[in-house]
């Protein structure tokens, strides 16, 4: 299937970041944050908020304006109007159905034990449909024999065999709610994202998001996978692993901690200036390649220099 090419050139930049409302932003969630912004700045081009209120049961009442509060407070102001993908059904669902015209969805009743056994998904709905309709998964066929292949801005040259690896997989879960991989791409297509800038642990989700942006003729982004802030045990910064919500009234500690966890190097006077002086000073001075090339980044980082500065 032939991969368009985004359209990269001067002003085309439309960059984003996606947080989903289930608490606050934390030192994890700001890096993604800031170095989306930065590196959109940089190109200048656009950046783009969208609020991923995909699934109400994960979510926590309050978190999406809390979200907002705070970039704000940490002077990261986004371009157009926050979208919510709680607004967004209908779009889901032509783009569901454009799949399904192709014949390229099937309903899946598989049950968690037996897809825990698998390691890629093994078409047994396909080959057995399930006679019930009612409460049924639907998957997407993957039907390339090759791998996708995608250049990571941070961690270079990144590889999935899809249908090896992964196998069909959901689109629309057992819930009736539209999967991530869908709703993501949808909207990554409608708002025009050239190039995305996350955390490593969704890079796991490139390659079927690339699969569906082919599916659907649509030029595929950029992407770029920042290392995920962990703490004393190695554990990924969230609110599963009680993250502590950022304080605000820090917010300029909290973006000079950020710049030095990207490899920045700020000067230590910085520390004491205001948002918007600091994320001029940022937007100057971002270089993708000062990023660490890690999965990871220990929180004790603190004000010390990270041990990929270290002599
Ligand atoms: N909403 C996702 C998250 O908070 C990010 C999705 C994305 O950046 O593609 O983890
Ligand atoms: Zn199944």
């Amino acid at each position: 299937m032939p991969v368009v090419p985004p359209d990269t050139s001067a002003n085309q930049y439309v960059g984003r970041f996606a947080p989903s409302p289930t608490g606050e932003l934390h030192q994890g969630s700001l890096l993604t944050a800031v170095a989306s912004y930065l590196d959109a700045r940089q190109a200048q081009g656009r950046w783009l908020v969208r609020m991923e209120d995909l699934d109400p049961p994960r979510e926590q009442v309050g978190a999406a304006d809390a979200i907002l509060r705070s970039l704000e407070a940490h002077g990261l102001h986004w371009d157009q109007s926050v979208i919510y993908q709680s607004q967004r059904q209908a779009a889901y669902r032509e783009r569901l159905l454009s799949l399904q015209q192709q014949q390229l969805c099937y309903p899946c009743n598989c049950n968690r034990q037996r897809l825990k056994t698998l390691s890629a998904y093994d078409g047994h709905c396909l080959l057995q449909p399930p006679v019930d309709g009612s409460a049924n998964a639907v998957r997407v066929r993957v039907k390339n024999s090759e791998a996708i292949t995608f250049e990571d801005l941070f961690q270079g040259q990144q590889s999935q065999h899809l249908a090896n690896e992964v196998g069909d997989f959901v689109i629309r879960r057992k819930d009736q709610l539209f999967a991530y991989q869908l709703a993501v791409v949808a909207d990554d297509i409608d708002q025009g994202i050239t190039h995305v800038i996350r955390g490593i642990d969704l890079m796991d989700s490139t390659a079927r998001q690339i699969y569906l942006f082919q599916l659907w003729q649509a030029p595929v982004p950029i992407y770029g996978h920042l290392p995920v802030i962990v703490n004393d045990q190695g554990q990924k910064l969230s609110k599963q692993t009680f993250a502590p919500p950022l304080r605000d009234s820090e917010n300029s500690q909290n973006l000079w901690r950020t710049f030095v966890r990207l490899g920045l190097n700020p000067p230590h006077d910085l520390k004491a200036a205001d948002c918007e002086t600091q994320l001029r000073w940022g937007t100057e001075h971002w270089h993708r390649t000062r990023v660490p090339r890690t999965e990871s980044i220990n929180e004790g980082g603190g004000g010390r220099l990270p041990p990929w500065q270290q002599q």
